[in-house]
C-alpha cells in the first residue's frame, strides 16, 4: 500500500473543493484534491453552468417579448443546446484540470474515503494529511419514494438532456423545480409543475405568486398544494396519481425534491460520525464533533447554503483558516454569512433575488423588524425595462440598529441588483447613510429609494 503526504486532503473538486486548495496553497500549503468524477464538480457539468446556460435565452426572449417595438426574438432549441454544451465542455474537464495545475493543486482521480485520523483511502493508496483533511463531496439529487421505480429524470438529465420531452412532469416547487420549468417548457416541453406548497416557499409569498403566474404564462400547467402519491412506467409514458386523486401523464418526470449529502461510504464511521449524514461545522467550517480538530466540510456537504457561491466562500474561509492554524494562528476570519447573509438568485420567469432574513426568519430570530413593500413597476427605470413590468422588492429591517437585515426582489431582471442589497446587509449599512447612495436614473435601483422613503426617510 503507497503513500503519500500532503499538508491539506480535499474530499472533491468541486467549485467549493478546488477553492479551498487554492486557498490552502496561496496559504503556503501543499494540497491534493480527490475527485470521482469530473473536476469543477456537480456546478460545472450538471447544475449552474447548464441550467443558466438554458434559461438565459429563455430570459432573452422574454424580456425583448416585453418591449414594444422589438419583434422576432424567438428561441432556437437546438442551437440553445449545442450553446450549452460549450459552457459543460461537452462535459470534459480538460480545462478545469488546467487550473489545477497552474494553481499549483495535486489531484488523485477516484473515490475517497476516511480510514482514519488525518488518512484518506483512494484505492490502493492511503493519502496522509499533516495538518487538515477537507470533505467538499456536495450533494445528490433526494428522489422521493413514489418516484423510485419510474426511472425519473434527476437534475443532472434535466440539465444535460440532448433534447425536449414532448410532456415533462416536474415534481417540486423549489429552485430546480421552477427554473427547469421554465426553460424546458421554452424549449419545446408541454409541462406541468406539481408542488407539494406553493413555489419558492422558502421566500416571501409574493415571490412565489409572482413566479407561478409567469410560468402559467408561459404555458406551464402549475399545480400547488398537491403531492405524488403513486406513479407508474409503461414503456415510454410515465402515470403520476396525485393525491388529489387526478393522474398526470408525460414522457419524462423530473424528481426536483431537494438534496441528500453525499457522504455515504466515505468513511464517516473510521471517524466516529454517522454514514450519509450532513456534517455541522463552526465558523472555520471544522466539523463540530470530530476530536482533534484537523477535520473540516465546506459547500453543500455541511447544509448551511446550497450554493456555489456560498461554497467558495466558505472553501476561502476554510482554506485560509488551515493555513493560520499550520502557522500557529488563531484565523482572523471566519464565516459571518452562510447562516444568515446568503444572497441567491432564482433565473425563473421573472426572476427572484434575495439576500439575508425573510420577515419570519428575523422575528424567530428574536428581532424587532418591519417590512417595507414596494412595486418595482413604479418607478422609470423598470417600465423602460418592460412595457407592464410586474415586481415586487420587499426590505425587511431591525427596528432597533435601523439596518436592514432581509431583502427580496422578484421581476424581470432583478438579478443583478441584489449585490447592492448583499453590501447593505452584510456591511449593516445603516438607513440614514443609505438614503445617500443615490441610485442612477432611469434605473431599476431607484426602488431603493422608493423603499426608504415609504419607510420614512
Ligand atoms: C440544477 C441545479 C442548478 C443550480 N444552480 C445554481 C446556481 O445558479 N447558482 C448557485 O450558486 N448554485 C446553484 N446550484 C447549487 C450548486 O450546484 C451547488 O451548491 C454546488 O455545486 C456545490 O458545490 P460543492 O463543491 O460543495 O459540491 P459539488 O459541486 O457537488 O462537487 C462535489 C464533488 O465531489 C466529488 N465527490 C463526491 N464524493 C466523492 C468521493 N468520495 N471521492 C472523490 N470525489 C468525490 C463529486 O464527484 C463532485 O465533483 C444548483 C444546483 C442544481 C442541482
Amino acid at each position: 500500500m503507497a503513500s503519500d503526504s500532503y499538508d491539506v486532503i480535499v474530499l472533491g473538486a468541486g467549485p467549493t473543493g478546488e477553492n479551498v486548495a487554492d486557498r490552502a496553497v496561496r496559504g503556503g500549503l501543499s494540497a491534493v484534491v480527490v475527485e470521482s468524477e469530473l473536476v469543477g464538480g456537480e456546478c460545472s457539468y450538471w447544475a449552474c453552468m447548464p441550467s443558466k446556460a438554458l434559461l438565459r435565452p429563455v430570459g432573452v426572449v422574454s424580456e425583448a417579448a416585453a418591449v414594444r417595438g422589438v419583434t422576432g426574438a424567438r428561441l432556437e432549441p437546438a442551437e440553445v443546446l449545442a450553446r450549452r454544451d460549450t459552457f459543460t465542455h461537452d462535459w470534459k474537464d480538460d480545462g478545469q484540470v488546467e487550473w489545477l495545475n497552474g494553481a499549483k493543486i495535486s489531484l488523485v482521480r477516484g473515490h475517497a474515503r476516511l480510514s482514519g485520523e488525518r488518512l484518506v483511502s483512494v484505492g490502493d493508496v492511503t493519502l496522509a494529511a499533516r495538518h487538515a483533511v477537507v470533505i467538499a463531496t456536495g450533494t445528490d439529487a433526494l428522489v422521493p419514494p413514489a418516484l423510485a421505480g419510474v426511472r425519473p429524470w434527476t437534475s443532472r438529465e434535466a440539465t444535460s438532456a440532448k433534447s425536449a420531452p414532448s410532456r415533462l412532469v416536474i415534481v417540486g416547487g423549489g429552485v430546480v423545480g421552477c427554473e427547469m420549468a421554465a426553460a424546458w417548457s421554452a424549449l419545446g416541453s408541454r409541462v406541468t409543475l406539481v408542488s407539494r406548497g406553493a413555489l419558492l416557499d422558502r421566500l416571501p409569498a409574493f415571490a412565489g405568486e409572482l413566479v407561478a403566474a409567469g410560468l402559467r404564462d408561459a404555458g406551464v400547467d402549475v399545480r400547488t398544494g398537491v403531492n405524488v402519491s403513486a406513479a407508474s412506467r409503461a414503456g415510454g409514458t410515465v402515470t403520476l396519481t396525485l393525491d388529489d386523486g387526478t393522474p398526470v401523464e408525460a414522457d419524462e418526470v423530473l424528481a426536483a425534491a431537494g438534496r441528500t449529502p453525499k457522504t455515504a461510504g466515505i468513511g464517516l464511521p473510521s471517524v466516529g460520525l454517522e454514514d450519509g449524514t450532513w456534517l455541522s461545522v463552526d465558523d472555520t467550517m471544522r466539523v463540530t464533533d470530530v476530536d482533534g480538530g484537523w477535520l473540516y466540510a465546506c459547500g453543500d456537504v455541511n447544509h448551511l447554503a446550497l450554493l456555489t457561491h456560498m461554497g467558495k466562500y466558505q472553501a476561502r474561509v476554510c482554506g485560509d483558516a488551515i493555513a493560520a492554524r499550520a502557522a500557529g494562528r488563531e484565523p482572523a476570519v471566519v464565516d459571518i454569512a452562510s447562516r444568515t447573509r446568503v444572497p441567491q438568485v432564482v433565473f425563473t420567469l421573472p426572476e427572484v433575488a434575495a439576500v439575508g432574513l425573510t420577515a419570519e426568519q428575523a422575528t424567530a430570530a428574536g428581532l424587532r423588524v418591519r417590512v417595507v413593500e414596494y412595486e418595482i413597476g413604479n418607478v422609470a427605470g423598470a417600465k423602460l425595462f418592460a412595457d407592464g413590468y410586474q415586481g415586487r422588492a420587499q426590505m425587511v429591517v431591525d427596528e432597533d440598529r435601523r439596518v436592514i437585515v432581509g431583502l427580496t426582489l422578484a421581476g424581470p431582471g432583478v438579478g443583478e441588483m441584489i449585490h447592492a442589497a448583499t453590501i447593505a446587509v452584510v456591511g449593516e449599512v445603516p438607513l440614514d447613510l443609505l438614503w445617500h447612495a443615490v441610485p442612477a436614473y432611469p434605473t431599476m435601483s431607484e426602488v431603493w429609494l422608493r423603499l426608504l422613503e415609504a419607510y420614512g426617510l
